[in-house]
């Protein structure tokens, strides 16, 4: 199977189609319309086997994911997503693995109203590359450079469960029903695509945790030239995170990346409609810190400590 064959197989009869697409797979570039008042907003990720998943995961779900890392991008911007380019590197033309690629991807990309409106196919060891587009009324993207000293720190969820299922990976010990739901975080993770409209009118700056809690607000942190304290109690653990990790289950929510969730900073002025919007919808957000003069990170307690608290997160090199 060459790569005309494969893509006439696995992905152009599946596209889901979006009438904003003018032409998509099979020309040299794909065409879109793009609505007055709208700006378009891109993003890509790439994902390398033994890097970011693993070569004996199910390939549903490693499309899957690809797709929701993706769409979160988007929702910490405060858009919703619209298009996908998919480069994608195979070291062979493996059927039984493209069916359940193609079926997984195609599933998320249908799920959040996306078209796939092109890519690349190349040969070399199993890596992905997904472009993604989306829109944002004109000037209401959210940066991560917005925050104000006085604003407030949400997080949307709780967190460490994504990291508790990569280490899980490698340990044993958990029971099988624990086992599938944190399985469930890391490999269908729910990119906050709904919040993200309230976001846009509300919020002062927001990013997506993919790296971990710390280490992303200190990027909202350095963008604004501002400082932020933490109130350690009010980290939203995740249970399962709490049960299996004891006294180093506060490092997962702190430093564990893969959530997905939503970091977010709002003024006192919003901070009461954001209130009205979250009892409006049925997802909860934790206030866990303010936003100060200065640079780095802080860690409060209830009692009144306070010391400095160093950012972590995954990093590549
Ligand atoms: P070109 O040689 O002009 O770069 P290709 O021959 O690589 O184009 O691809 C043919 C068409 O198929 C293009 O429209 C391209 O966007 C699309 N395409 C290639 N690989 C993929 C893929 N993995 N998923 C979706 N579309 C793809
Ligand atoms: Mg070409």
């Amino acid at each position: 199977m060459d790569e005309f064959s494969l893509i006439d197989t696995y992905f152009t009869p599946f596209v889901h189609h979006r009438s904003d697409v003018v032409f998509g797979i099979g020309d040299d570039a794909a065409c879109l319309d793009i609505p007055a008042g709208m700006q378009l907003l891109v993003s890509c990720d790439t994902l390398i086997v033994g890097v970011h998943f693993l070569s004996d995961w199910d390939p549903y779900d490693i499309a899957y994911r690809a797709v929701m890392v993706n769409v979160s991008d988007i929702a910490a911007m405060g858009g919703y997503p619209c298009w996908v380019n998919l480069a994608l590197t195979l070291p062979s033309p493996d059927c039984a693995w493209l069916e359940r690629f193609s079926k997984g991807l195609h599933c998320a990309l249908k799920k959040y109203n996306i078209t796939l409106i092109g890519g690349d196919t190349t040969c070399g060891a199993l890596a992905m590359t997904l472009t993604i587009h989306g829109l944002v009324p004109k000037d209401h993207a959210i940066r991560r450079n917005g925050a104000s000293v006085g604003d407030i720190i949400y997080v949307t969820g709780e967190l460490g469960a994504a990291a508790l299922a990569v280490l899980h990976l490698k340990i044993d010990g958990m029971n099988e029903v624990d086992k599938d739901i944190i399985m469930e975080k890391l490999l269908h993770p729910i990119p906050r695509i709904d919040f993200a409209r309230d976001l846009s009118t509300l919020a002062s700056a927001a990013i997506d945790i993919s790296d971990g809690l710390s280490a992303d607000l200190n990027h909202i942190c350095t963008a604004s030239q501002v400082a932020a304290a933490l109130v350690l109690e009010a980290i939203p653990i995740h249970p399962l995170v709490k049960k299996y990790q004891g006294n180093t289950a506060l490092d997962f929510a702190l430093s564990g990346g893969d959530d997905y969730e939503l970091c977010f900073t709002v003024s006192p002025t919003n901070e009461p409609l954001l209130l009205k919007r979250l009892a409006q919808s049925n997802l909860t957000c934790y206030r866990i810190g303010v936003i100060e003069a200065g640079s780095g990170l802080r860690e409060t307690t209830l009692t009144g400590d306070s010391q400095l608290l160093e950012p972590r997160g995954y990093r590549h090199f």
